[in-house]
């Protein structure tokens, strides 16, 4: 005997019809939802497709890399004739197929999260996701998401291993436990001396398969989805899976009394100022409509004047932000030429050297700074030649000490594109 069957009511056609059944399921909630990805690799790959196929409105991919054959056993949105793209544009072509919210929009930026991603990007967001394999980004995007008052959910992977981690606007953050080894390893990108960058980098290639990063990426993403319902996130907790022996823990983060990351912009004032077009004249006027005159702007980041070379102690003009200048750059070239060549960083040739000399003889940099201060050929740079990102938030200081933060909003079309609209 064959029974039929029959609902009332069912759209077989509706992509999303099953998950609505789930009593608190808001689909709408999903489709105006902003969630940022931050890594194409791996874990993020599995990550899109699951947002994807839940009908998540708004995705923003990031990512600095560039997709290699090794990548394709763990990459379902990538195939072959990907190698050689861009993780973050491939993705989000792939994602923009596979979508099922009709309304759907992708965005992605290619480049470096850490500097060159505005918080304004952040702020934006319902929820951050971090996909990535390193505790520069994670740190990174901790006191990003934090310092705007957003969400974010860590995922990590080792092996047949894994860990999610919850964080809210408040309460324990990622850097409360973090080890000093995690944060010498976030150093270890830059030189110790001057956070310049170390040109060659030995970078750890993670044990890990498919399986895994599937594994890990389904928990990350459910903890979104419930995030955004506001349905028992496991905020403030450690999600702790063993693949290899079906351990499964989760595990209550104590919050850091004296953390360094904790705090958030009060009130964020937008500005009808861009990096790439205003100046930091430009800047500093319009803050001063805001704050009076005698404001002190904190750049967050080094910008470097001048160095001496380390050998001879000739001037180097460098005039660029830390984080654009790589460290054999600290050596002038007649120097460079006479000393031997080989792949080790050259900072590492004279540590001896450099270890004997005072910080302050040989750089010559800016961060935190008011009118006065400022040498007045920096005045009309363009943000973005100071190290400021598009769509970044700057904070100043008043002559009556009164904090505020700016935005540079001119910035948000050209960044977030479409997502703009959601
Ligand atoms: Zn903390
Ligand atoms: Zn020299």
């Amino acid at each position: 005997m064959v029974f039929q069957l029959k609902e009332q009511n069912v759209d077989e056609d509706d992509p999303f019809e099953r998950q609505r059944r789930i009593e608190w399921w808001d689909q709408n909630t999903l489709r105006k939802s902003k969630m940022m990805i931050i890594g194409a690799g791996a874990l993020g790959n599995e990550t899109l497709k699951n947002l994807a196929l839940l009908g998540v409105g708004g995705l923003f991919i990031v990512d600095f890399d560039t997709i290699s054959g090794s990548n394709l056993s763990r990459t379902v949105l990538f195939r072959k004739q990907d190698i050689g793209r861009e993780k973050a544009a491939a993705a989000a072509e792939a994602i923009k197929d596979l979508a099922l919210e009709s309304s759907a929009k992708v965005e992605y930026f290619h480049g470096d999260m850490v500097w060159d991603l505005g918080l304004g990007v952040y702020r934006r967001m319902n929820v951050v996701l971090s996909c990535v394999d390193n505790d520069e980004a994670r740190l990174a995007t901790n006191r990003a998401c934090r310092s705007v008052g957003v969400p974010w959910i860590n995922a990590g992977i080792l092996g047949l291993s894994g860990n999610v981690m919850i964080f809210g606007k408040e309460g324990v953050c990622y850097e409360c436990n973090v080890t000093p080894e995690q944060i010498e390893d976030a150093r270890s990108r830059y030189d110790s001396c001057e956070s310049v960058r170390k040109r060659f980098l030995q970078e750890e290639k993670m044990p890990t398969v498919q399986v895994t990063s599937a594994l890990i990426s389904a928990l990350q993403v459910q903890e979104a989805i419930k995030l955004i319902h506001n349905q028992q996130p496991a905020i403030g907790k450690r999600i702790a899976v063993n693949g290899l022996t079906n351990g499964f823990l989760l595990i209550t983060l104590q919050p850091l009394d004296e953390c360094l990351a904790h705090g958030s912009y009060e009130n964020i004032k937008e500005l009808p100022l861009s990096a790439h077009e205003n100046t930091l004249e430009e800047l500093f006027l319009a803050i001063e409509e805001n704050l009076g005159e005698g404001v002190t702007l904190d750049l967050g980041r080094r910008f470097i004047l001048e160095i001496r070379c380390r050998y001879c102690g000739k001037i180097l003009p460098l005039m660029r932000p830390a984080h654009r200048i790589f460290d054999d750059e600290l050596i002038c070239n007649s120097c460079s030429a006479n000393t031997e060549q080989h792949t080790h960083s050259p900072l590492e040739r004279i540590e001896g050297l450099t270890s004997k000399i005072d910080d302050q003889t040989y750089v010559k940099s800016v961060s935190r700074f008011s009118r006065k201060e400022i040498p007045n050929e920096l005045l009309g740079l363009k943000l973005w030649d100071l190290g400021v990102p598009p769509l970044h938030i700057l904070s100043a200081i008043g002559a009556n000490n009164e904090q505020k933060a700016f935005e540079l909003t001119a910035d948000s079309v050209k960044v977030l594109g479409n997502l703009i609209s959601i």
